[in-house]
C-alpha cells in the first residue's frame, strides 16, 4: 500500500519499543492551509454540477422531520439500525444498494466517523472497506487498539451515485440519525475523516487544513473532536501520514487517564 506501518509510541502506558513512528513533531497546533485541502476524499468522486447543489441545498422540512420523528424514541443502536434500514427521507434511498449504518461496539471510547458509503461499503453494508478502510484499520492498530474496539460510521448512511460529494440536502437530512448513534455511543473522543465530515460536524465551511491542529468540544457532552485527513486521501498523498499520526495522538491524548 506504499505506507509504513504505523505504531503508538507515547501512549500512556509508556511504550517506547515500537518502531516506525512518524518523525512529525506531535504537539496540537494550528496549520497553514494545505493545497490539497479542497481535494476529495475519494479519488473516483464525480463532481456534483453546480446547478444540482443549489438545487438541493436546502433539504425539504418534510425529509429532517421525517427523520427526526424516526429517532425520537429509539433508545438502542439496534433499534436506531432498523429505523435507517428502514429510511427513505432522501433521494439516496432510491439508488442505495443497502444502508450503511456503521459497526462497533455500543459504547465505545473512539469514533471515527468518515463521509459516505462508497461502492464497496453499499454492496457489504459496512464503513470503510477496500483499501481506505484497510487503512482505517491499520491507523486504528497503531494506536493498539482493533476495529473491532472502536465504532466507525458516516455522516451519511447511503451511498450517494457514482461516487459524488454528498449534497447539504441529503446531510442534513440524515442529520438526525448522525446525532442519535453519536448520543448512544458516548465516545470519548471523534476523528473527524475528511472535509465533509469535519464540516459537516462543526458545522463549518472551512479548509480542511485549517481545521486540523485543534481540539473541538462536540455536543452538549462536551466530547472532545478532532480532525484528520480521510484514509483515501492519504492513500493519493502518503507523504501525509506524519499530520495524520499527530492527528491521532493528539486526539488519544484526549482520552481520560
Ligand atoms: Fe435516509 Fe440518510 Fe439514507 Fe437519506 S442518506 S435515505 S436520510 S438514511
Amino acid at each position: 500500500m506504499g505506507i509504513t506501518q504505523w505504531v503508538l509510541r507515547d501512549a500512556p502506558d509508556g511504550d517506547t519499543t515500537a518502531q516506525n513512528m512518524p518523525d512529525q513533531t506531535m504537539s496540537a497546533r494550528m496549520v497553514s492551509v494545505n493545497p490539497e485541502d479542497s481535494a476529495g476524499e475519494d479519488a473516483s468522486k464525480k463532481p456534483t454540477p453546480v446547478v444540482e447543489v443549489l438545487k438541493q441545498s436546502v433539504p425539504k422540512r418534510t425529509q429532517v422531520a421525517a427523520v427526526q420523528q424516526s429517532v425520537s424514541d429509539v433508545i438502542s443502536l439496534d433499534a436506531l439500525r432498523v429505523r435507517v434500514a428502514e429510511c427513505t427521507a432522501c433521494e439516496l434511498a432510491a439508488s442505495r444498494t443497502q444502508t450503511v449504518f456503521g459497526e462497533g461496539p455500543d459504547q465505545a471510547d473512539w469514533l471515527f466517523i468518515g463521509e459516505a458509503p462508497g461502492q464497496q461499503e453499499d454492496r457489504q453494508g459496512k464503513p470503510f472497506v477496500g483499501r481506505a478502510g484497510g487503512l482505517l484499520t491499520q491507523m486504528i492498530r497503531a494506536l493498539d487498539k482493533t476495529r473491532e474496539q472502536v465504532f466507525i460510521l458516516n455522516t451519511l448512511k447511503c451511498r450517494p451515485p457514482g461516487n459524488r460529494d454528498p449534497l447539504p440536502a441529503e446531510l442534513k437530512a440524515c442529520e438526525p440519525f448522525l446525532l442519535k448513534q453519536i448520543q448512544l455511543i458516548q465516545p470519548k473522543v471523534i476523528v473527524a475523516l475528511g472535509k465533509t465530515s469535519a464540516q459537516a460536524l462543526l458545522n463549518s465551511d472551512q479548509a480542511l487544513g485549517k481545521l486540523r491542529g485543534q481540539v473541538y468540544q462536540y455536543g452538549p457532552d462536551s466530547i472532545p473532536l478532532i480532525v484528520s485527513y480521510h484514509p483515501a486521501y492519504l492513500l493519493r498523498q502518503p507523504t501525509d501520514k506524519g499530520k495524520v499520526w499527530a492527528d491521532l495522538l493528539l486526539a488519544h491524548r484526549q482520552l481520560p487517564v
